[in-house]
This record gives C-alpha cells, sequence and structure tokens, in this order.
C-alpha cells in the first residue's frame, strides 16, 4: 500500500465562481486560477499521482493547457484516476480537509464526498472543514517557507485561508 499528501491554496478574489471538490457555492468571491481553481480537487489530484510516484499536477495539466482553461477540475481528477489505474493501482480511501475562513462549506462536505466518490470510483472519501480562526491574514504576511511544515499532515493548520490537504492510499492489484 501506498500513500501520498496532497496541498494547494488559490486566492479568493472578487469576480469568480467559488468551486470546492466540483460543488459551486454561493460566495461573494471565488478562487482564482487558470482552471475552475477548484482547490480541493487539485490536491486530491496530487496526492493520488504521489501515492503512485506519477509526479504531480503540473506536470500533466499544464497551467497553460488551452484544454483546461476555466475547466471543471473533476475532469483532471478522471484523467489521474485512468492514469493510476493504468499504472496497476487502485484508489483504496481518500481522506481531505479544507481549511477557509470563509464562507461555510461545512453544509457542502457531504456533496463533495459525493462528487470526489463519483470521479474515484469508490464509496469511501472523507472531507472535512476547518476555520483557521482569524488566522489568514497573519499568515498572509509570513514568508512562504513558514507557511507549511512538510513532515507531516499536521502542518494543514497553518496554511493559508482556502486551501485543500488529503492523503489517499493506493494499492497494487
Ligand atoms: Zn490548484
Amino acid at each position: 500500500m501506498r500513500v501520498g499528501i496532497g496541498y494547494d491554496v488559490h486566492p479568493l478574489v472578487a469576480g469568480r465562481r467559488l468551486v470546492l471538490g466540483g460543488v459551486r457555492i454561493e460566495h461573494d468571491r471565488g478562487l482564482d486560477g487558470y482552471s475552475d481553481a477548484d482547490v480541493l480537487t487539485h490536491a486530491v489530484i496530487d496526492a493520488l499521482l504521489g501515492a503512485a510516484g506519477l509526479g504531480d499536477i503540473g506536470t500533466h495539466f499544464p497551467s497553460d493547457d488551452p484544454e483546461f482553461k476555466g475547466a471543471s477540475s473533476l475532469r483532471m481528477l478522471e484523467r489521474s484516476v485512468a492514469m493510476i489505474v493504468d499504472a496497476g493501482y487502485r484508489v483504496v480511501n481518500v481522506d481531505c480537509v479544507v481549511i477557509a475562513q470563509e464562507p461555510r462549506i461545512h453544509p457542502h462536505l457531504a456533496a463533495m464526498s459525493s462528487n470526489l466518490a463519483h470521479r474515484l470510483g469508490i464509496v469511501e472519501v472523507n472531507v472535512k472543514g476547518k476555520s483557521p480562526e482569524g488566522l489568514g491574514s497573519r499568515l498572509r504576511r509570513w514568508p512562504p517557507s513558514t507557511r507549511f511544515d512538510p513532515t507531516g499532515p499536521s502542518g494543514a493548520s497553518r496554511h493559508l485561508p482556502m486551501n485543500g490537504e488529503e492523503q489517499s492510499r493506493v494499492t497494487g492489484h
């Protein structure tokens, strides 16, 4: 069994839709990025690719690829799952944490889990929500090297206001 960790962060800006785990959430701002900037799905993709030893999201889905401009990140997830299966692995379970100061994402967690599980072809997807308790604005002033403790997933609580982190397990068959 192999385990991967994914992490991602996107800025929250005006004039963008907010999409997390493929769920459109009504909010006055959204995440900025080349695709739909679905930070949760991006972190899941990175964890899956990492667990399988297949690099990262930027390698397979470069941000200048016109196919993915404004695209649903769930499509990238489907492609990633196909790569993992081709490599002889299958996804066993996925556990995620979304850290967001705003909006409240708790009402949407079940829908996010369902979307991801559907694309992954598994039922064991768990999405959790955490608030940084107002610490996000302080974190933005920190130098990048202090934002993340790479020694383990416990570093998640030190991340920027809107991000996704998850662990996944893949196993050969
Ligand atoms: Zn991203």
